[in-house]
């Protein structure tokens, strides 16, 4: 491992990869990348369900969504790896009037945005996706260019591209300690060996506190775990099987149930699914809790009545990472020169990691990243109460 580097990137997930090639894109390529487990996207980038979306409630998420997801459609072209993406749409279902309410005042931003959002029909809504109950839905919006890609090859990708053009990635390897002169950050430690540099990013998701804290620097960012069940389809087989056509979709469509949160989209044969538990409290365990499969099953028959018979052949755990007002942290520390963060991202960060880490890189390679970083500002916490995301599933 290098002892100097211009540039020290804590945590290999989507972000870590994704700043570490746009810097080698801007030329900027003395860097190390250190991730503490033995393989890259082994944190909550390893345990998402692939979704992006351009339904958000925040301009600033809509045109990350826009900048990532135009990305993420030319992702073979541009960084070199297929990452299997299909542009099946989002159904959201809302069954509350004020949820309508709020969705409508947000397609109407999405639009203005330049999204292509539409409200849908509850007869469309079951074309899109057949097999859907319906039973007290009051309005439902889709967006044909949202989907679901493979978030393992974006971060692969980011890192091969990096890797090619010079980036040190170092697997096993922890970052615990950083030497700070007069404010500034000059050199950090690891389990094996210190490295000087004048730039660390904090990458490190729903750990990103404890980056901040090697600091003295507060980077409010709370682990909360999440399920990801996996059904296949009754008495073994496919749901593509002739025996179950019109009781799932065909296609990789996302459909969520905004009010429970449930959510589901095709995966390969099967069918992932999950849902946010409101009794959950902040914390790194992600020990599958098997008793919560019953509550989510409740809310998910009723949804999409197929599941009822279904066999849930697999689960896992994996951690969101919240922000007190649901929007990431991206940019550097008033407090501390040379420490940057991008972390935070509250559950929905796969999908921004591209644009989130060229705009990253922009800033410390001096560039104007074009973007207004205001709302995602590490000191916003402090000074007031900022209007985030609401659209978090
Ligand atoms: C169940 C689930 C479903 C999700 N579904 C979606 C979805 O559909 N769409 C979407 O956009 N997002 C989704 N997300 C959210 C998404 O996974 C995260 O926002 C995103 O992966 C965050 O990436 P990251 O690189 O910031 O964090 P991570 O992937 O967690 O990477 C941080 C890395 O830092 C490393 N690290 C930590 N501390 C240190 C240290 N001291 N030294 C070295 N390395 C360190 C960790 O080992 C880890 O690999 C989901 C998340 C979960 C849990």
């Amino acid at each position: 491992m290098k002892s100097t580097a211009d540039v020290v990137i804590a945590g290999g997930g989507c972000m870590g990869c994704s700043v570490a090639w746009h810097l080698a894109q801007r030329g900027i390529t003395n860097v190390v990348l250190l991730e503490r487990e033995p393989q890259l996207a082994a944190g909550s980038t390893g345990k998402n369900a692939g979704g992006v979306r351009h339904q958000f409630s925040h301009p600033a998420n809509i045109e990350l969504s826009k900048e990532s997801i135009a990305m993420i459609a030319n992702f073979e072209e541009v960084v070199g790896t297929p990452i299997d993406f299909h542009q099946d749409g989002y159904l959201f279902l809302l069954s509350k009037a004020a949820d309508v309410e709020t969705f409508r005042k947000n397609v109407a931003l999405q639009q203005q945005h330049g999204v292509d959002v539409r409200w849908v029909s509850n007869d469309d809504a079951r074309e899109l996706s057949p097999g859907l109950d319906l039973t007290g839905v009051k309005g439902a919006t889709y967006c044909p260019q949202d989907g679901v890609a493979d978030p393992n090859g974006v971060t692969m990708g980011f890192a091969r591209g990096a890797q090619a053009k010079g980036v040190e990635i170092v697997r096993d390897v922890e970052l615990n300690g950083v030497r700070l002169e007069r404010n500034r950050v000059v050199e950090v430690r690891t389990s094996r060996g210190n490295i000087s540099t004048p730039i660390l990013v904090n990458a490190a998701g729903p750990w990103a506190k404890s980056i901040g804290r090697m600091l003295g620097v507060d980077v409010p960012v709370e682990p909360e775990r999440r399920h990801i069940f996996i059904a296949a389809a009754p008495g073994g087989g496919s749901w593509d099987d002739d025996r179950h056509r019109g009781r799932v979709p065909a296609s990789k469509l996302l459909v969520i149930d905004f009010e429970s949160t449930f959510y589901f989209h095709r995966e390969g044969g099967g069918l992932l699914f999950g849902m946010g538990d409101p009794d959950e409290r902040p914390g790194f365990d992600i020990t599958v809790r098997w008793d919560f499969l019953p509550k989510v099953i409740e809310v998910a028959m009723q949804r999409l009545p197929a599941l009822a018979d279904a066999a849930v052949s697999h689960a896992w755990a994996g951690l969101y990472e919240m922000t007190p007002d649901h929007n990431p942290i991206i940019g550097p520390s008033a407090d501390v020169d040379g420490f940057y963060t991008i972390a935070g991202f509250s559950g929905h960060g796969f999908q921004h990691a591209p644009a989130a880490g060229r705009i990253l890189a922009d800033v410390i390679a001096g560039r104007d990243p074009q973007f207004d970083l205001t709302p995602f500002a590490l000191d916003r916490f402090s000074s007031r109460v900022a209007a985030g995301e609401r659209n978090v599933v």
